[in-house]
């Protein structure tokens, strides 16, 4: 396995960044989860807009063009002899010395690790996943934007950790205000009198690519979508519910915080919305 480090690639085994690295030692820099479906980067410009944007809110300046990024993911991908994989894209402030200030960080990191992913096992996308809600809530908005897709997880890793001690993979975060935010690492849908529904950016949630593809398959497809914001009662409530990600893709919620969705099954409009996303990745 070869991983590509600021402009070459090596083996697994020698692909290592300094301890002095600012994204290792205080969690500086942004990255970036993408698919490649049939060889293809799949919604590549998105994923590329978000990196670079990610790194602007935290004046991080990305030491490298689009097209050199693009092409370091492609030739990683092709070093690897992969047509289907996941691409982990990160930028790290990189090395300096102790202490918070970036401003001694001579030059960003950048590297590109491609692996196959599977996030969770083919049975929970055919019955749902149970999950709950966690204690922790998502980042304030006026602390680091949860728009921001950083090196700093841990909030979601505190939650991540309680949907494990409560036995179920994943688990919904809510905003300051007690609205619904999104997954650990997944946007959250719900259907409701037959119009999908999902939480506003300004609830405080990842811009997600998977999120936005949705949006576009809601409107291709003629179902009704809006976002809007949502209390943990129109979760309760919903006749359908499901999630997606870049690693998840789509996925089936059927039980939250103990309450069966709806029938307890995968609803229709769920069903019909994964078959479109699945014939989309194929275009
Ligand atoms: N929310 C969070 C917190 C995430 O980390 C992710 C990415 N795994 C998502 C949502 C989904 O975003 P995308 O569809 O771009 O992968």
């Amino acid at each position: 396995m070869k991983v590509w480090i600021d402009g070459r690639l090596v083996d697994k085994a020698d692909a290592k960044v300094s301890v002095f690295d600012h994204g290792l030692l205080y969690g500086d820099g942004v990255f970036e989860g993408i698919r490649v479906y049939h060889g293809k980067i799949f919604e590549c410009e998105a994923h590329l807009d978000r990196f670079y944007q990610s790194a602007k809110a935290i004046r991080l300046a990305i030491p490298m063009t689009r097209d050199a990024v693009r092409a370091a993911m492609e030739e990683t991908i092709k070093a690897n002899n992969f047509t289907d994989c996941y691409i982990r894209l990160v930028v790290t402030r990189g090395v300096g010395s102790l202490g918070l200030s970036p401003v001694r960080c001579e030059k960003p990191s950048v590297f590109v690790i491609t692996d196959l992913l599977e996030l969770y096992p083919r049975e929970m996308y055919e019955k749902g996943l149970s999950i709950i809600t966690a204690s922790v809530i998502r980042n304030h908005p006026n602390a680091i934007s949860p728009r921001v897709k950083s090196l700093n997880y841990l909030n979601n890793i505190l939650a991540k950790l309680e949907a494990i001690d409560a036995g179920v993979p994943e688990a919904i975060m809510l905003n300051s205000e007690g609205n619904v935010a999104e997954c650990t690492a997944d946007n959250i849908f719900i259907v409701h009198d037959g119009e999908v529904q999902t939480p506003q950016t300004h609830d405080g949630v990842l811009e997600g690519v998977t999120r936005r593809v949705m949006l576009q398959l809601c409107r291709r497809l003629n179902i009704p979508c809006v976002e809007k914001t949502l209390q943990r009662h129109d979760l309760y409530i919903a006749a359908e519910c499901f999630l997606t990600g870049t690693g998840a893709e789509v996925i089936p919620v059927t039980k939250i915080d103990n309450r069966i969705i709806g029938s307890g099954q995968p609803g229709p409009i769920t069903q019909k919305l994964i078959e479109a996303f699945h014939r989309f990745t194929k275009e």
